[in-house]
């Protein structure tokens, strides 16, 4: 999963939800204010609620959350300021100063979250104890100032140690759910793709053949004799070995051949846009790389592969390739090991 992917969904379907509920909420108080002969209160709340659906549309059309949320904040912004300088009916507007602390930690996250509740605590003082502009009509009692103050810092506090802890958490998830997207096609051992990945592979290459007729080939190979080797030196020098011959194949080659890990000590090999003589060449060339190479911990192991060969062109779909190229190990094997035997 990326990151980005959630963080841009969320930040889409966030401004689409409080954009929604935002803007109904604020026409019916819009309506019912110019109803009840409160002109002035009734438009500027039809006026948030006409930047907050402008925002939310021009989203929409340049499929940028940032629109959205930036766009809902301002409007935060403007409605908070509105509610606590004229008061609202009663001078019960600053009520939904409470809602909006939560609106706006919801839509810019921690670090820009905390700073725009610092801007609306700023904005609160000043408008409740600097009343110098003519807007600000409102006229509440001294004990509610304070408290109103006060409790508004103690929501934002709570509000930022949730968004805090809700933030570590979805890191950590985001983080745990890589880790197993790797792990289901990844080999533990060996690092190399694992069985279920290399499957996928080849499904995706047979595809591009029936479109295009690109040729592909595989190679089977088993470590020769390795059980003895296990029986000699133990498991650990034989997991070194599977390892070391992954890192070897893996290095042999091309950038856009996959190498897997099929089974215990089994390789399979994809070459794409390869027919089958050139698949030949490749497994020759590996059988030779392996032969030769010396493995080396505080001793030297010298291992030998055999190799099957099967290329799609001579197959009817991926499942029986792969039955030949394993048909074309064992005779490999069945004629001596440390060989390559193939279509040709
Ligand atoms: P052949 O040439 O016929 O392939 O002989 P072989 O001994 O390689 O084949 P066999 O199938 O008899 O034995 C395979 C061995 O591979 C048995 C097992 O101990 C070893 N093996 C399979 N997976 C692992 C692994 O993950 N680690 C280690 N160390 N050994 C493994
Ligand atoms: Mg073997
Ligand atoms: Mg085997």
């Amino acid at each position: 999963m990326n990151i980005k992917d959630t963080d841009f969904r969320r930040g889409y379907q966030l401004s689409m939800l409080v954009g929604a509920s935002g803007s109904t909420f604020l026409i019916v108080f819009g309506i019912i204010a110019i109803v009840n002969d409160r002109q002035i209160l009734g438009l500027t709340l039809l006026a948030i609620t006409l930047l907050v659906l402008v925002s939310m549309f021009l989203m929409w059309l340049m499929k940028n959350p940032s629109f959205g949320i930036n766009g809902i904040s301002i409007a935060v912004v403007i409605a908070f300021t509105y509610i606590i300088s004229t008061g609202g009916i009663d001078n019960t507007g600053p009520l939904w100063c409470y809602p909006l602390t939560l609106i706006m930690m919801l839509l810019q996250g921690l670090r820009r979250g905390v700073i725009a509740l610092f801007v609306l605590l700023i904005i609160a003082i000043v408008v409740m104890y600097i009343p110098f502009v003519s807007f600000v009509t409102a006229d509440y009692p001294q004990s509610f100032k304070v408290r109103f103050i006060a409790s508004f810092f103690a929501l934002s506090i709570m509000v930022t140690i949730y968004e805090f802890l809700r933030e570590r958490t979805h890191k950590r998830y985001i983080e745990i759910s890589n880790e197993l997207e790797h792990a289901s096609h990844t080999d533990m051992l060996t690092g190399l793709a694992n069985r279920r990945e290399m499957l996928a592979r080849l499904d995706a290459a047979y595809g591009t053949y029936n479109r295009h007729g690109a040729p592909f080939s595989i190679i089977m190979a088993d470590l020769d004799n390795f059980k003895r080797i296990n029986d000699t030196y133990g498991h650990v020098v034989g997991d070194h070995l599977l390892i070391g011959l992954g890192k070897l194949l893996s290095s042999v080659v091309r950038r856009q051949d996959l190498v897997s890990r099929w089974g215990g000590e089994e390789f399979l090999i994809m070459l794409s846009q390869t027919d089958r003589r050139q698949a030949m060449e490749v497994a020759e060339k590996l059988r030779l790389s392996v032969e030769s190479a010396v493995f080396s911990d505080e001793n030297k192991y010298q291992i030998t592969l055999s190799l099957g060969v099967q290329s799609i062109t001579e197959a009817v779909n991926t499942d029986t390739m792969i039955r030949d190229a394993d048909r074309f190990l064992y005779e490999a094997k069945r004629r001596g090991r440390n060989r390559v035997a193939g279509p040709l």
